[in-house]
């Protein structure tokens, strides 16, 4: 098992599932090589003072994959386990990402391999920022825009939108999206993502005859995506029946109190494996996995949905909120265990979208309401759906293979049209 895992290659899956999408939906394979290939990838060495007065140097990157489409796209990691490999898929996933919410943006991510639970505020600040400068030269509001992911958020984004600033001589609010609303951030922008897989669940459910109303749900991951998704199932009617965090998982036969546990989360620091309420246990991450429920939907990291795992869960459609948690191999055995997959590409591309209202926002100098963005939301994601799922009868394939089909047509079909430079 640990060996898999070291041997685990989110790019490698990537472009695996690309190849087989081109098969399936057969499109024209002469662009792939351009198109599998990320544009531009950058690693940066980001001296730190720590409050000790040791200095540090961590390992930063930023790969743009493509800007065909509109500029280079996507969020910031803090990881400790981070990759090269890694940001190259993740970057990928946002081109395809992008083109499948028919959004006018490329694909772009980075990160910094860092465990940010180890720093202090002042050093996790002086990180972000020296990132920030060493990326400068990269990114802008009209060439690459950063965005919130793994371990980072508002707070993060101010400091990048800051430095940026400082650097481009006036405020440029449009070069990051996820900022908090007082700095130019959008409204709805925190909860995007999460709101976005439940619009994704609510659609599957909907062409299955269901709804959301009594559907159990199995969450794993309390980060932005899970924790929000989780509170909006909950306040739709949904059972959340299990929930985790890199402490443990905990689970409820009756249905969780996620608006407890939200409140019991908001203090730093605090962990599920020590929350505590009636009828709650306290289980493994594998058990949460495999519990039996309608919804599965893994919030966490890439490589949760192993092989091992897809022969166990006891769901009846899985809605992926993390970036790649399902491996090609896991996938064919859903597949054969007729467990329909919505695919991360569409599942939550809620985040994006919504950095895309934020982005139109600042340029046009506006701010919009609430459910203005919510509804708005809602109907990208419904459109892109149909889409998805008019490919889904076209060729009897997977969500994933019609989600992939989708986005790599209209990347081909722009190579095609600009033609090769020069
Ligand atoms: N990090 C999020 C994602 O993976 C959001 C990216 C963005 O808003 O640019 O989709």
């Amino acid at each position: 098992m640990a060996c898999k895992s070291t041997m685990y290659d989110p790019y490698e899956n990537a472009v695996k599932v690309m190849e087989e999408a081109m098969e399936i939906g057969h499109i024209n394979k002469a662009m792939f090589e351009i198109i599998k290939n990320p544009q531009r990838e950058t690693k940066v060495y980001l001296p730190v003072e720590m409050d000790d007065g040791s200095v540090k140097v961590f390992e930063g990157y930023r790969v743009q994959h493509s800007n065909i489409r509109g500029p280079f796209k996507g969020g910031i990691r803090f990881h400790q386990d981070i990759s090269l490999s890694e940001v190259k898929a993740l970057s990928v996933w946002m081109s395809l990402k992008c083109a499948v919410a028919n959004i006018p943006y490329g694909g772009a991510k980075g990160g910094i391999k860092v465990d940010p639970s180890t720093l202090s505020k002042r050093e996790l600040k002086a990180l972000t920022r020296r990132y920030t400068f060493a990326i400068a030269p990269l990114i802008g509001p009209d060439t690459d825009i950063p965005a919130p992911d793994v371990n980072t958020n508002s707070q993060t984004m101010a400091w990048v939108l800051d430095t940026y600033s400082q650097l481009n001589g006036k405020p440029t609010p449009g070069v990051v999206t996820g900022k908090p609303v007082e700095l130019g951030g959008s409204r709805g922008r925190n909860s995007a993502t999460g709101r976005g897989v439940v619009i994704s669940s609510s659609l599957l459910l909907k062409d299955y005859g269901k709804e959301l109303k009594g559907t159990k749900v199995i969450i794993q991951g309390m980060g932005n995506v899970g924790a929000n998704a989780a509170r909006i199932f909950y306040h739709r009617g949904a059972e959340v029946r299990g929930v985790s965090d890199v402490s443990g998982a905990i689970y409820c036969p009756d249905g969780l109190d996620i608006e407890d546990i939200s409140a019991f989360l908001e203090t730093p620091g605090s962990l599920l494996k020590d929350y505590d309420a009636k009828g709650v246990v306290h289980i493994t991450n594998k058990e949460l996995l495999t519990s039996e429920c309608d919804i599965l939907v893994p919030a966490a990291l890439e490589n949760t949905i192993t092989e091992e795992i897809a022969k166990e869960v006891r769901c009846k459609y899985i809605v992926e909120a993390a970036n790649g948690p399902t491996t090609t191999e896991a996938d064919l055995i859903l597949e054969e265990r007729g467990i329909p997959v919505i695919p991360d590409i569409f599942a939550n591309s809620g985040g994006v979208i919504v950095s895309y209202f934020e982005w139109v926002q600042n340029i046009q100098e506006l701010t919009w309401e609430r459910d203005q963005v919510n509804s708005m939301l809602e109907g990208l994601m419904t459109k892109s759906y149909r889409e998805i799922a008019s490919v889904v009868s076209e060729f009897g394939c997977t969500y994933r293979m019609a989600a992939y089909i989708v986005a790599l047509r209209k990347l081909v079909y722009a190579e095609e049209i600009k033609g090769i430079f020069p």
